[in-house]
């Protein structure tokens, strides 16, 4: 079959067979072409037709697009998460021997496409490279589009608990591209069934000599960080960074020098908020829409650069717990929202600046123009502005910010000499160098023109000298300039000229002349256009010398393009300032769910006040109707914390808080059919990860527990788990419900106290007046509501006879001191100590490493010192 090949197909296949992965665009003239099944998924994928090329065997199906025109068609099949494979010609078609030489001059992928229609400005773009083994994971992922590139890496005693962090990471980087190891492990491949990016799997790691490949391919920072991890032993296992720059070597065939710096992050530095409590809390998106309007990021991010609307998401996705940092940036708003005048300045400055942290990408891999150099250096200026406006404040601490601003003096300097100040869009073909930076280009670009306006003037002396009136100079790609003459006027064409073409209705000819003005013209044209695009080469050079410094600059205009926005905030939107107190205490008076109080357009918001401490309001109960408001005030309590601890000041009149942790919620009811979960399985499964990682430094918000199953059965759960957060883990607990027996704990436990949501009864119709206060009701209103819902009076009345002899037969005796006191003996176990014999249990010693065994060894030593502290 492969003599029957027309040398064209065999050398397609030959490249396809490399590229199995990929759609390969096979360049064919002005068009790129696909074949066989990837010309049947793209024809369906971009509604284009499915043509056959006939080869000496069978007919194969074909489909393409012109090359001019696939910068949209390729972003939409990465949209659709797609890879794609460039096939170009690599030589000369004129200079081939026999067929024309191609090669894949790069891959296109969704973890670093980088087309202005496939990203998001708002939004980093990250691949993700993850490896894995039972005790161990390392991580790394970049944003190819901006160059941050971040890793870590974490020792587990039980694989369960490493994927569960795993996932909780998977979720908060939300990589469009993920890299990594195979292992045959039935929870894992579950796993990663659920993820929706593109997989890329790989048997192994893939050794390659790390110090190397980085100093050869990335920016020149980054090798000093790759040391610096190693000497600090921060990082030891390399296998994630190795997985991530095999991968981009090879399919990014072009420079990676704006990849600069490689940042450990330690996640022990940062509040955990598992995934569940992500979607639950709609930090970034909306549970329902995935979009981000009505989420904590949709309410705070006014940010006016795309830099620190990308960084103001990844502080809400990692709030800190470093008090000084936090009140830092408290004390930057306060200097902000102090001067008005100051505060507008400002935000006018940072409204100019352009996304120069993605210009950086265009000048590492050699695609910025002209337009975008104006853009930077307007940026630039500003930033410069912005930094005297700083310097000039009288705040302290305003001025040091504007001694971290280096707003690259040099680099405005040089783009102002050279690039005029508003370029062509198509540039190649066109002046864009200003005529006093060389006189040279200016002379030829001179002659160019004078060559133009000599031509009109030709045209118009052939016209008298001919008596042609309709006579026109005209130009071509194939003829290049001639002489066009309608036929009517034929008996007047003078000797000198020579006919080149006929067309129907009229005659086409050169000169001696015109053609000796053409190729002065084209030639100094030619020499204007090389003489052009090497000075503008040079001044390439010259910035990315200065990548790493515009990086630099980005992250500092990022941050102070955020906290301007949140002073902006607090002023618009009445939040405070947070104290932060060590003791453990949540104090918050006349707390706001910043969500629900922007979207209330009839209604005002109620404001509600917080206790929280570790003595009697350890634990809240929370009884009250439905639709009274539980849910709202226990998620504003949440977010109010996640605020303050990303730097923000918060919608209360007052608020005293401490340093979470983690913060963990259970609220709604959702299934997980498609992965085999019911509600209820659902729901336990979140707590029992609540109980496994919760410490008395957390945040526990619990949204009716123990719902999805029978009433008793729902209760005695919901009972036990309190219970077990009052005496082990001890953890503030914000816990809503309609099983009104629990508020009985209370009794049983100091730290336990019970609260309620005010609601009136106004003849037999009940009006919410959502305020919490202290107390209980043994009351859901359950039947009111419904009838506010709509349901109809037969089922209503029929309801409440129901519920009338359902009361009279209540029995439900919890026998307190009786099941107190058994369980007190069965809780003689220490839960921990159970739970790291099992761990160690479920080790499988073939699997590990020697260094994963010191490792875990380390673990399992710093879990026996935690429990025996305890
Ligand atoms: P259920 O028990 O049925 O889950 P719930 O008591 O948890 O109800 P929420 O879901 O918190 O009630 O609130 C119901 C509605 O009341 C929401 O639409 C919310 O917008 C509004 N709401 C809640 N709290 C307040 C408040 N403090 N001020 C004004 N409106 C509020």
């Amino acid at each position: 079959m492969e003599t029957k090949l027309t040398p064209m197909m065999k050398q397609y296949l030959e490249v396809k067979e490399k590229h199995q992965d990929e759609i390969l665009l096979f360049r064919l003239g002005d068009f790129y072409e696909m074949f066989f099944d990837d010309a049947i998924l793209v024809s369906k994928e971009l509604d284009l037709t499915l043509t056959k090329r006939a080869t000496t065997k069978n007919d194969v199906p074909m489909c393409g697009f012109p090359y001019h025109v696939s910068d949209s068609y390729i972003s939409k099949l990465i949209n659709r998460g797609h890879k794609v494979a460039i096939c170009e010609q690599v030589e000369d078609p004129k200079l081939a021997k026999s067929i024309v030489k191609r090669e894949v001059i790069k891959i296109l992928t969704p973890g670093t496409f980088t087309d202005s229609n496939y990203l998001n400005n708002r939004d980093n773009n990250y691949l993700l490279a993850a490896f894995l083994t039972k005790t161990s994971i390392s991580i790394s992922y970049v944003d190819y589009s901006t160059g941050d590139f971040y890793v870590t890496e974490k020792n587990f005693l039980s694989f369960d608990k490493l994927l569960n962090f795993f996932v909780d990471e998977f979720y908060k980087i939300n990589p469009s591209e993920l890299l990594i190891n195979n292992l045959d492990d039935k929870n894992f491949k579950k796993i990663l069934s659920k993820f929706s990016c593109y997989i890329n799997y790989y048997s192994t790691d893939q050794n390659i000599d790390l110090e190397k490949y980085t100093s050869d391919l990335l920016g020149k920072n980054i090798l000093n960080d790759l040391k610096d991890l190693k000497n600090t032993k921060k990082i030891t296992d390399f296998t994630s960074i190795n997985l991530l720059l095999n991968y981009l070597s090879r399919t990014q065939k072009i420079s990676l020098k704006h990849i600069n710096s490689m940042k450990y992050y330690d996640l022990d530095e940062y509040m955990s908020i598992d995934e569940a409590s992500r979607r639950n809390l709609e930090l970034v998106n909306t549970i329902n829409s995935s979009s981000k309007s009505y989420s904590l990021l949709g309410v705070l991010d006014n940010c006016k650069t795309s830099m620190g609307s990308r960084e103001l998401k990844r502080w809400i996705e990692e709030p800190l717990k470093n008090k000084e940092i936090i009140e830092n940036r408290y004390d930057v708003i306060d200097s902000f929202c102090s001067d008005f005048i100051l505060l507008d300045d400002l935000i006018k400055k940072v409204n100019k600046i352009y996304d120069i942290e993605r210009l950086c990408v265009k000048i590492s891999n050699d695609t910025i123009n002209p337009k975008d150099l104006i853009s930077l250096k307007l940026s630039l200026k500003n930033i410069l502005d912005l930094k005297q406006i700083l310097s000039n404040s009288d705040k302290e601490i305003l001025i040091k910010i504007a001694d971290q601003i280096d707003p690259l003096l040099d680099v405005i300097k040089e783009i102002d000499e050279i690039i005029i100040e508003d370029p062509p869009a198509n540039y190649e073909e066109k002046q864009y160098i200003k005529r006093s930076y060389s006189e040279e280009l200016a002379n030829l670009f001179d002659i160019s023109q004078r060559s133009k306006e000599w031509i009109l003037e030709f045209e118009q002396e052939e016209r008298e000298k001919t008596g042609i009136k309709n006579l026109r100079i005209k130009y071509n790609k194939i003829l290049g300039y001639f002489i066009e003459v309608t036929k009517s006027f034929i008996d007047k064409i003078p000797e000198n000229y020579i006919r080149k073409q006929t067309l129907v209705g009229s005659e086409r000819y050169f000169s001696i002349e015109l053609k000796e003005m053409e190729s002065k013209l084209l030639s100094s044209k030619d020499e204007a256009l090389d003489l052009q695009s090497e000075i503008f080469s040079n001044l390439k050079k010259d910035l990315s010398n200065n990548i790493s410094k515009i990086q630099n600059l980005s992250k500092t205009i990022a941050k102070i393009d955020i906290l301007l926005n949140f002073a902006d905030k607090s002023i618009k939107n009445n939040y405070v300032r947070p104290h932060i107190n060590e003791q453990g205490i949540l104090d918050i008076k006349d707390g706001r769910h910043p969500i629900v109080e922007k979207n209330l357009q009839e209604e005002n918001f109620i404001a509600n006040d917080t206790y929280l401490d570790n003595k009697e309001n350890l634990i809240h109960i929370i009884t009250g109707p439905n639709m009274s408001g539980k849910s709202t005030y226990m998620r504003q309590v949440a977010l109010i914390s996640i605020m303050a601890q990303i730097g923000s000041f918060v919608p209360a009149s007052q608020a005293n808080i401490f340093l979470v942790d983690k913060i963990f919620t259970r609220i709604g009811a959702s299934d997980n059919l498609a992965q085999g979960d019911s509600t209820f399985m659902v729901e336990m499964k979140e707590v029992a990860n609540i109980i496994k990682n919760a410490s008395h430094n957390s945040l526990i918000i619990l949204d009716e527990v123990g719902r999805g199953t029978s009433t008793y059965d729902g209760i005695s759960l919901a009972w036990s788990i309190v219970e077990y957060i009052a005496e082990h883990i001890k953890a503030k607990t914000l816990f809503a419900t309609h099983y009104h027996e629990l508020v009985e704990l209370s009794n049983s436990y100091d730290c336990i106290t019970n609260l309620t949501s005010q609601v009136e009864e106004n003849d037999g119709d009940i009006v919410f007046l959502r305020k919490i206060i202290e107390g209980y009701t043994d009351n859901s209103y359950g039947i009111e509501v419904a009838k506010l819902a709509g349901i109809n009076k037969e089922i209503l009345l029929r309801a409440e006879n129901i519920l009338d002899s359902l009361s009279k037969k209540k029995n439900f005796d919890v026998n307190l001191e009786k099941e107190y006191i058994d369980k007190k003996n069965l809780t003689k176990v220490n839960p921990e100590l159970e739970e790291l014999i099992k761990d160690i249990k479920n080790i499988d010693i073939n699997s590990l490493t020697p260094i994963n065994g010191l490792n875990l060894l380390n673990e399992i030593i710093k879990k026996v010192s935690d429990i025996d502290d305890n």
